[in-house]
């Protein structure tokens, strides 16, 4: 799922997925902080699309058994991800009483009654090498086994690696980096369709702002809570902005002046 070339009613412009929802909301982990859901469950990502956010974004780790599964920490419940298999993980529920999910049935869910929110798809890094190139290769044949291209709107990580791999994987994969290291113009040569990096990257270096929309990259900012914060984003006409509190966005745009219009 990607953006629709504004300035065009043609059909045939929108990129190689669906339609992506026109505002710059990305639920962090899914919507989970107001409806007080466990983050990277189903259920945030069900209420995120419900929500109508542009994006939610999760987060994917692999086990020991190379199940790869939904969740932000290098460990589960005590149980470090790599070092164990799914079904010593899969012993505990999250607190919602859903069982740790599986990329698979995390995308699954994602490819249902899901009108227009993208899947940002984070792949953690790990330091066992060989092991980011696997992700990587596993992350992109489930999505291709699974046909959910179209609902993958971003592949984020903070491994260079593992970006330039899906690329090479798919040259048409949408993909933004999280590392604040690199400039504009490096991502670019690169072939990375976007920044996501941390807010406090962006303030020390707002000409970035402005040299990545020259390159036509895409702008996306962590983790973005606070309304002033968000405000400051929003102005400088961000893409995305990231955050934990989607409803509060939602409001802040609905309020202010910031309405997103289409100009490019
Ligand atoms: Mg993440």
């Amino acid at each position: 799922m990607s953006v629709i070339i504004f300035n065009s009613c043609k059909s045939t412009q929108v990129e190689s997925s669906g339609v992506i929802a026109k505002n710059p909301v990305i639920a962090h982990r899914g919507a989970w902080k107001a409806e007080n859901l466990p983050q990277n469950s189903i259920a945030s990502l069900k209420h995120a699309i419900a929500l109508g956010c542009a994006g939610s974004e999760f987060d994917v780790r692999m086990t020991a058994d190379h199940v790869l599964v939904v969740n932000h920490d290098p460990d589960y419940k005590g149980l470090v991800i790599e070092d164990h298999t799914f079904s010593e993980l899969a012993k505990h529920n999250l607190s919602n009483g859903e069982s740790v999910p599986t990329l698979k049935e995390y995308l699954l869910a994602g490819m249902e009654n899901n009108p227009n929110t993208g899947l940002v798809c984070e792949i953690k890094p790990s330091k066992t090498k060989g092991r980011n190139v696997l992700m990587a290769e596993n992350v992109m044949a489930l999505v291709g086994e699974l046909k959910a291209e179209r609902y993958m709107s971003y592949y984020i990580s903070f491994s260079y690696e593992i970006l330039e791999k899906i690329i090479e994987i798919n040259p048409y994969a949408k993909t933004q980096f999280l590392d604040g290291s690199m400039s504009p113009e490096a991502l670019k040569k690169s072939g990375i369709s976007g920044l996501d990096y941390a807010a406090n990257v962006f303030r020390k270096n707002p000409e970035w702002i402005k040299r990545a929309k020259e390159h036509h990259l895409k702008l996306n900012v962590w983790t973005v809570n606070k309304e002033k914060d968000m405000d400051w984003f929003l102005n400088y006409g961000f893409d995305y902005i990231t955050t934990d509190e989607p409803e509060l966005l939602f409001e802040r745009i609905k309020n202010s002046k910031f309405e997103k219009t289409d100009k490019k």
